[in-house]
């Protein structure tokens, strides 16, 4: 391996600190503390294990985490009545409403009534309309956070050459605005991207969130790229056994680029971090301290 390994669980957690830090300056100026609401609809595992990491970090960081567990068979309406109360309620400073929902549920309408100013995760359509428009507004925290990490090993993305493999709402479309406010030369490319490789192999800084096991080799690569592996993937390992790998083969890849994120241990701790960040920022906007 030539390549630098770039240890989002070191900066997630230095991160944390500052956070904090800044989280006890804000409530000696406010006289209230920051306060994220949390909402689970369901009992999907993964999701419960999402819930409590981010409860663990609100509490580590001096956030008062409200967190809103409703049944599996929660209609739209009454799960819109607790968005709505949270909205209205001034010790909620941001709103998450866990994904997926229930099928009864229309998630798109969900995240459509939480306030924009309290949209922490940067999913509703005013978010998505300020970061495309380069207004100020909440930036979806998986992105935000990889942004982050590329500026830790290329603090100037002047002219580069970026290319975001996936086009969700929530990390591929939010990625490429990022790195186009940047002042990077972005290309996203998708499931009917022709000739994958070729558009990689073009890319200074090379973002992957695509959900494929190991799909970008290292062949996809420039060499000396940066290399942000945003996907999250479990696949058999020894007989009974699983592990998670990413969209990037990472042994290939770190061979031939100058800095890439591990998988896990990248991306996925700088999320909570952002979101923590972005909670405090919401606090500050409505105290009228940002
Ligand atoms: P989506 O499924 O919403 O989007 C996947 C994107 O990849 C789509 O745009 C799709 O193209 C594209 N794609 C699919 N197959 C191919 C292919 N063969 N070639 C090129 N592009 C392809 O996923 P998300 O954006 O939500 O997540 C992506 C990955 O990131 C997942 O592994 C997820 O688990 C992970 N993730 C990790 C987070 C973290 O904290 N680390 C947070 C969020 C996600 P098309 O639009 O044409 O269908």
């Amino acid at each position: 391996m030539s390549a630098a390994l770039i240890d989002g669980k070191a900066v997630a957690a230095s991160l944390r600190e500052r956070i904090a830090d800044d989280v006890a300056d804000f409530a000696a100026s406010a006289g209230r503390v920051p306060g994220l609401a949390v909402v689970l609809v369901g009992d999907d595992a993964a999701s419960a294990v999402y819930v409590r990491n981010k409860a663990a970090a609100c509490a580590a960081a001096g956030i008062a985490g409200h967190e809103h567990r409703l049944p599996a068979d929660t209609s739209e309406e009454a799960l819109l009545a607790v968005v709505l109360g949270l909205n209205a309620d001034p010790s909620v400073d941001g709103i998450l409403v866990q994904l997926p929902l229930p099928p009864q549920i229309d998630a798109s309408r969900i995240l459509a009534a939480i306030s924009a100013d309290k949209d922490v995760d940067g999913f509703h359509a005013t978010n998505a309309g300020r970061l495309a428009t380069g207004l100020p507004g909440f930036v979806p925290c998986t992105p935000l956070g990889c942004l982050h990490l590329i500026r830790s090993v290329g603090p100037d993305l002047r002219g580069a050459e970026a290319v975001v493999i996936g086009r969700s709402n929530i990390v591929g479309k939010p990625m490429a605005a990022l790195l186009l406010g940047a002042d990077c030369t972005v290309t996203i490319a998708h499931s009917r991207t022709r000739d994958l490789p070729e558009v990689a192999r073009r890319a200074d800084i090379l973002v992957a969130a695509v959900g494929r096991p190991e799909m970008v080799r290292g062949d996809w690569v420039k060499p000396g790229a940066i290399v942000i592996d945003v996907g999250i993937n479990r696949i058999a390992s020894t007989p009974g056994r699983t592990k998670l790998v990413g969209d990037v083969h990472f042994a290939e890849a770190s061979a031939v680029a100058r800095a890439i994120t591990p998988v896990p241990g990248g991306v996925g701790p700088m999320t909570i971090a952002m979101l923590l960040a972005n909670t405090l920022e919401a606090a500050r906007r409505h105290a009228g301290l940002a």
